[in-house]
C-alpha cells in the first residue's frame, strides 16, 4: 500500500490519539484513509480497520525511530529533529528500517518518551540478549565491541578518533578504565579520557577469550 505522506501523517496522528489518546483526532487525511479501507466510522467516533492498525503501528515505528536517528546520530536540534524525521519515516521502507532499529540499538522509547513498537528485528535481539550500541565508556575492561558511530560532529575529535582507528565497523576492546581509559584498536592502544571515551558508540561483543591484537584475522569492516 503506498500512502501519501499527508495520509501517512494522518495514520500517525490517529494512532496517537485512539491508541495512545494523545491529541484530538485530526481531520486532514482521514477521507483518504477511509478510501484506503484503513478507518472506518464507529457512530461518531473512528476507529482502525485490522489493516489500519497495522499500517497506523508500522508507520508510528517508522517516525519514533527516524526521530531517534537525526537526535542520537546526527544530533539535530529538536524542531530540525521533528520536521526532519516526518521526510525520513517515508524513506525508511522495511529493510532500511530494520538496520536502522539495529543501528540504534532497538530502542524502547523515542527522544520524546513515547513507545516505539518494536520490529521483528527487536523480538530476536531480546531473545539473544543484550546487544545494543553504547558508550565504550560502558564496557567493562576485558569487553570487546564493534564501533557503531562516533557520537560528534566536532572536526577536531572526529580527526582525533580517526588518526587512533576508531572508525565505524572497528573492532576495539577495553584494556583498562581506570583512571583513564585505556582501548586496543587494531594493533595499537590508546588512553583517552572519559569525555572522549563517550563519543564512541559500540555495539558489544559476546564476552569470549580476547588475547593479543584484535581485529586478527577478521579485518574490521570500515563503512563508506
Ligand atoms: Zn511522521
Ligand atoms: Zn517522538
Ligand atoms: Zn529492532
Amino acid at each position: 500500500m503506498n500512502l501519501d505522506e499527508r495520509a501517512e501523517e494522518a495514520l500517525e496522528a490517529l494512532w496517537e490519539s485512539l491508541e495512545e489518546s494523545a491529541r484530538p483526532v485530526p481531520a486532514d487525511g482521514i477521507a483518504e484513509l477511509e478510501r484506503a479501507g484503513l478507518v472506518e466510522a464507529a457512530g461518531t467516533t473512528l476507529r482502525f480497520t485490522d489493516a489500519g492498525r497495522r499500517a497506523a503501528r508500522q508507520a508510528i515505528r517508522r517516525h519514533r525511530l527516524a526521530e531517534r536517528l537525526f537526535h542520537d546520530v546526527v544530533e539535530t536540534t529538536r524542531e530540525d529533529m521533528e520536521a526532519a524525521a516526518c521526510q525520513m519515516e517515508h524513506a525508511l521502507r522495511r529493510g532500511v528500517e530494520e538496520k536502522v532499529c539495529e543501528l540504534l540499538g532497538h530502542p524502547a522509547t523515542c527522544p520524546h518518551g513515547k513507545p516505539i513498537p518494536p520490529g521483528s528485528c527487536c523480538a530476536a535481539v531480546r531473545a539473544e540478549g543484550e546487544r545494543h550500541v553504547c558508550p565504550v565508556s560502558h564496557l567493562r575492561a576485558g569487553e570487546e565491541g564493534v564501533v557503531a558511530y562516533l557520537k560528534t560532529h566536532d572536526a577536531k575529535q572526529v580527526q582525533k578518533l580517526m588518526a587512533m582507528g576508531v572508525l565505524p565497523g572497528s573492532a576495539i576492546r577495553i584494556d583498562r578504565t581506570f583512571p583513564s581509559f585505556v582501548f586496543t584498536v587494531g594493533y595499537s592502544q590508546f588512553a583517552v579520557d572519559a569525555g572522549m571515551a563517550d563519543l564512541i558508540q559500540v555495539r558489544r561483543r559476546d564476552p569470549g577469550p580476547s588475547r593479543g591484537p584484535i581485529g586478527k584475522g577478521a579485518p574490521a569492516e570500515i563503512s563508506p
